[in-house]
């Protein structure tokens, strides 16, 4: 479904954010990608659906590749989804607007079946009741539940997520988990910067650990927090265990 191959990338001249990052994500994995802050995770997920260009090696998604200058990157987007730390909502429409304007600009949907499709999804979510208001009066949690919704109203292949739940208050941080799990257990493709570690155990089938703009270690969840085999892992996860 992903495939990354010696992807390589450098911020100005000298600095080399990747070093020859190679990964393939199956269909209906769930991959976690964690590492220390600075180490690359942000950009390398960015990659994937395009929002950062690379500079050597390619990306594929469902074989398109990413970075083909022919490649039709609204499209994309809308096959790859990603949520963000911020949940980057169109402000000043609602949130049944926010959830229709891609389905009708990007895919071609017509109102009347993109808002049957956000209403599902909002039902989905817990959020029905919230349709007509904006984003502004939801919570933290709600927001990043319309933002996951919002992706999944153009039907994607796959998932994206960038720290999903850092950026909210501890007792909202479990209902977006929850929608992230029941997303995992249907199958959904995704790979998951997080620093939730008890969701990396329960759902991701494979973890990746990222230092200094390398893949250090890929290993199955329960290996990887019970025998790192490297230093540099097992440093990381004293800090944050
Ligand atoms: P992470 O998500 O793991 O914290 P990032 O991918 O955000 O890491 O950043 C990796 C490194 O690249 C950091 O050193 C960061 O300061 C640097 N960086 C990120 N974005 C840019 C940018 N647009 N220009 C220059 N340096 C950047
Ligand atoms: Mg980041």
């Amino acid at each position: 479904m992903i495939e990354l191959k010696s992807v390589s990338k450098w911020y100005g001249p000298s600095f080399q954010v990747l070093k020859n990052c190679s990964l393939s994500v199956r269909k209906g994995e769930v991959v976690v990608v964690c590492g220390p802050s600075g180490s690359g995770k942000s950009t390398l997920i960015k990659c994937v659906n395009a929002l950062e260009g690379i500079g050597e090696g390619s990306i594929l998604v469902t074989g398109i590749a990413v970075h083909d200058p022919k490649t039709d990157l609204p499209n994309l987007r809308a096959k790859v989804g990603m949520v963000f730390q911020h949940f980057e909502l169109f402000p000043h429409l609602t949130i049944l607007e926010n959830l229709c304007i891609g389905q009708e600009k990007v895919l071609g949907r017509s109102k009347t079946e993109a808002e049957a499709k956000a209403r599902s999804l909002l039902e989905r979510v817990g959020l029905t009741a919230h349709a007509k208001k904006y984003p502004g009066q939801l919570s933290g949690g709600q927001q990043q539940r319309v933002a996951i919704a919002r992706a999944l109203a153009m039907d994607p292949v796959a998932m994206l997520f960038d720290e999903p739940t850092s950026a909210l208050d501890p007792e909202m941080i479990n209902e977006v988990l929850d929608v992230m799990v029941s997303l995992a257990e249907e199958g959904m493709t995704m790979m998951v910067v997080t620093h939730e570690m008890g969701f990396a155990r329960k759902v991701a089938d494979r973890i990746v650990f990222m230092d200094a703009g390398e893949i250090v270690e890929v290993s199955d969840g329960d290996s990887f927090f019970d025998n790192p085999t490297t230093e540099r892992a097992k440093s990381f996860l004293s800090k944050i265990l």
